[in-house]
């Protein structure tokens, strides 16, 4: 009898809190992960870095089990069907996974869950990517928040060192199923093509966790974590980084927490993943949804250099600074006014640490569609912003060389005329 661990966007062994249930069930523990038929078939880039980083987190995984005399069993399929594979595979008493919020996940999970009790089969699942989940952090009437700020004070008053221990997965470790390798797939294998690409460092650089309040809004600087993609696939420890932030910033800690609110917005809300405003109103938005310049801004080509210089950088690098992600979100949906949710899909297949609540979260801020969000009549000034936070320009100088050649393209719009237009336009459907 053996346990199955499933391992999804918490790829590691160390401070794992589902593998450490698992590894002291006092079953033995074979891991799995299952690359995902319905997910991957959505991706339209067969070079994609995101799946290239889950096979070498998966690589990396596979050579900690070998010398723990152990090995990966990697499948590729629609999770129902590898399961019912694995069923006539192992002689398997329970399984264990670790929670994940988003809709498509809760489903597939309760899917699973339903054929594993017709079986008569345990499904443990635990709390690992954030340090607050669902309904443990609500207001004094039971209700979840939908405002940041008292969400966050109460989050910290809730914080003490139990939520922060790591779970001592490595006591545990000769709990592993015990058996000769089994190979991965390779990329090919499963539809992508091999590549190679340096991913940031999946460790938090006290220098810039220290400097982070003064320096982390401005994209010339190398001034945030770049852990992004690391908290995306749990290839670093939430409770880990947030014990570091404790110790180091306040402000990073509290970006940690923005991730915390976004999440449990999306299980409590469902609905923002599928493709619907936080604020129903915003739904009558009248877009204009102009496919030229909506290749435009995806292109970099709208004469607006801050936005421009944003959009090559996460088209050449999978990264955006997120000061900048937040110029060229409002850039989209008010002074073009194109549907939040074409640039919210444009990120999606870009980003390499796109998560569907931050990612989702994002843009309804932007959009003034979200719980929280700005006032939709607040509209960032391109030109200011870059004032602001690229004052010698050197950001805008990497990203468009050109800007004072006569290729260099001629403003998309004019910001007073997109100004007003925005606000008429949300107003007419605000109002209505
Ligand atoms: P740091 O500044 O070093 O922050 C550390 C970590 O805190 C981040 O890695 C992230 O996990 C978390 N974090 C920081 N800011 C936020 C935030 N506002 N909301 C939620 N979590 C946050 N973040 C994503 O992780 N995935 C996305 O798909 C995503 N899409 C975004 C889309 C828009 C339109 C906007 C405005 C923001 C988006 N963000 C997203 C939030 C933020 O821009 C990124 O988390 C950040 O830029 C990642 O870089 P970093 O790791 O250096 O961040």
């Amino acid at each position: 009898n053996i346990a199955i661990f499933w391992f999804r966007r918490d790829l590691r062994l160390e401070d794992n809190a589902s593998l450490y249930h698992a590894l002291r069930s006092g079953l033995q523990v074979q891991p799995i992960f299952i690359f995902d038929s319905n997910i991957l078939d959505d991706l339209e880039d067969k070079a994609d870095k995101r799946v290239l980083f889950i096979h070498q987190a998966l690589e990396q995984i596979q050579a900690q089990l070998v010398g723990l005399k152990s090995s990966l069993d990697v499948r590729h399929g629609k999770p129902m069907e590898v399961f019912t594979q694995l069923l006539s595979e192992y002689k398997i008493a329970a399984v264990y996974t670790n929670h994940d919020y988003e809709p498509y996940a809760s489903e597939r999970d309760a899917a699973i869950a339903a054929m594993l009790k017709e079986k008569g089969i345990a499904f443990h699942t635990f709390k690992d990517q954030v340090i607050f989940e669902k309904e443990e952090v609500v207001k004094d009437d039971g209700k979840p928040y939908t405002v940041f700020t008292p969400y966050s004070r109460k989050w910290k008053a809730k914080l003490n060192a139990f939520y922060l221990k790591s779970y001592p997965t490595a006591d545990y470790f000769n709990g592993f199923h015990k058996r000769s390798p089994k190979a991965l797939p390779s990329l090919e294998d499963i539809g992508f093509s091999a590549g190679s690409f340096s991913f940031p460092d999946p460790e938090l650089d006290p220098k810039i966790a220290k400097k982070y309040t003064e320096q982390r809004d401005f994209p010339a600087v190398r001034g945030t974590s770049r852990l992004g993609v690391h908290l995306r696939f749990g290839t670093i420890s939430i409770r880990q980084l947030a014990k570091q932030a404790t110790q180091l910033n306040e402000t990073y800690l509290n970006e940690l927490i923005w991730r915390d609110f976004y999440h449990m917005i999306l299980w409590n809300f469902p609905r923002v993943g599928k493709g619907l405003s936080f604020k129903p109103e915003y739904d009558q938005i009248k877009w204009r949804n102009n496919e030229k310049e909506f290749a435009a801004w995806c292109e970099g080509r709208t004469g607006y250099p801050i936005v421009d210089a944003g959009m090559r950088e996460l088209n050449t690098t999978g990264y955006m600074h997120n000061r900048v992600r937040m110029i060229v979100a409002s850039f989209l949906t008010k002074h073009l006014l194109i549907d939040w949710r074409w640039g919210e899909a444009y990120f999606a297949k870009k980003l390499l640490d796109f998560d569907l609540a931050a990612n989702n979260g994002g843009w309804q801020w932007a959009a003034g569609s979200g719980c929280d969000a700005a006032p939709y009549f607040r509209i960032f000034n391109p030109y200011l912003q870059t004032k602001k936070f690229d004052p010698d320009g050197a950001y805008i100088k990497k990203w468009v060389p050109e800007l004072n050649e006569l290729t260099y393209p001629r403003p998309i719009v004019e910001h007073e005329l997109a100004r007003k237009r925005c606000l008429d336009t949300y107003a007419a459907a605000i109002r209505s």
